[in-house]
């Protein structure tokens, strides 16, 4: 791990590990890699005390500021991916509508 120091509190990407060589991650579908490991799936993780991340997928790592108690923190990586299909629509990267399901 290079981007961050030991004791930072990270939210761990879904998608922990690819094969990287099979044609689904060539094209850059790699959570369609058959030998895809998902952290809270195959992988320990999700509501995990402790759990490893391959560092390739570093760049989905979501630094946690200090204030932001463990229990909400668990919401920070599915409300993150709502938030970039929401800006990636009004920027126009992607088409289509986004349907958000809230919960209580
Ligand atoms: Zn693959």
């Amino acid at each position: 791990m290079t981007r961050f120091k030991i004791g930072d509190r990270v939210g761990v990407p879904w998608l922990g590990q690819t094969c990287g060589t099979c044609e689904s991650c060539m094209m850059g579908h790699e959570n369609l890699c058959a030998d895809a490991v998902f952290t809270g799936y195959t992988h320990p993780g999700g509501f995990a005390q402790f759990t490893t991340a391959d560092e390739q997928y570093s760049d989905e790592f979501l630094r946690l500021a200090p204030q932001i108690p463990v229990q909400t923190s668990v919401t920070t990586y599915p409300l993150s991916k709502t938030n970039q299909a929401l800006s990636d629509l009004r920027t126009g990267k992607i088409h289509g509508s986004v349907v958000v399901m809230p919960w209580q």
